[in-house]
């Protein structure tokens, strides 16, 4: 058995239905998924209802923050997916997203590209649209020979169509968790700047951190094993799956994560409210 407790889906930028994600799990054998979209908690429900008793999915949500312009990724396990100051946020940061991909694409236009927001939205589905689904366009459109010219003429920090990205603090994110009666957890520190960026979140009261990760190497999985024992914080891990068809395509329970991670959120649910089920 194993389990896969980072996975995405539809309901943002995963290529697989939440539907579809729980039929691959089953057919691998894992004991325990969690759907962790990007800002968005409605890919919970569909999977917990595909999954019947055959497989444990256990609520989840993935918050981008900035740290002081550094991206940090903040996973929420065990959320209630209808609190309304958690659904409301969410909705929120989705809505400044679009905003703010018709924006780059204004200002595509005013550099004398000719690209319409329909194609955008088109390319990112129901996805969470963003500046790869720009770079698409551009690229289907032959503006650019490259997804990667596509940001370095246009699209990259600071360059000419760029609009920065509304985000939450390390701290609201944790602190809208935590309203929601779920535990935050650091996702994939390896991926944060330094050791000293992951010490800060931390200590913002963070309940666990994503030691297990496909990007991580033993080095760092070990590192952060150590480093959750020392503060007594849970222990998770994931594919960080988005499906068949990503640029680095990585499979569902690919990630070796002991099952006593998804036993240890179940344990905490139960000592501190945490909620398992989305549906009745
Ligand atoms: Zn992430
Ligand atoms: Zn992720």
């Amino acid at each position: 058995m194993a389990v896969d407790l980072h996975i995405h889906s539809t309901v943002s930028d995963g290529t697989r239905t939440p539907e579809e994600i729980v039929a691959t799990a089953v057919q691998r054998g894992l004991y325990a998924i969690s759907i962790t979209d990007h800002d968005h908690v409605a890919g919970v429900a569909p999977a917990q209802r595909a999954a019947g008793g055959d497989l444990l999915v256990l609520p989840g949500v993935e918050v981008s923050t900035d740290l002081r312009d550094a991206e940090v990724h903040i996973l929420g396990y065990l959320v209630d997916c209808h609190n309304e100051p958690l659904l409301a946020k969410l909705a929120e940061v989705r809505a400044r997203r679009v905003r703010r991909a018709r924006e780059m694409v204004k200002r595509l236009n005013s550099l004398g590209v000719s690209l319409d927001y329909a194609r955008v939205a088109q390319i990112a589905g129901e996805g969470s649209v963003g500046r790869p689904h720009l770079a698409r366009a551009l690229l289907d459109q032959g503006v650019v020979g490259s997804q990667a010219e596509a940001f370095r003429r246009f699209l990259r920090r600071g360059g000419p169509a760029y609009v920065p990205r509304y985000k939450l603090s390390p701290a609201e994110a944790i602190a809208l968790i935590g309203q929601a009666s779920g535990v935050a957890v650091l996702a994939h520190p390896g991926l944060c700047r330094d050791d000293e960026a992951v010490r800060e979140v931390l200590q913002l009261g963070i309940g666990g951190l994503e030691a297990y990760h496909t990007d991580h190497t033993d080095f760092q999985t070990e590192k952060y094993l150590r480093m959750a024992d020392e503060r007594g914080l849970l222990v998770t891990g994931g594919s960080d799956s988005h499906g068949p068809g990503g640029p680095i395509p990585v499979g569902v329970g690919s990630v070796d994560v002991p099952d006593a991670a998804a036993d240890a959120l179940v344990m905490w649910a139960k000592d501190n409210g945490g909620h398992i089920m989305a549906i009745g």
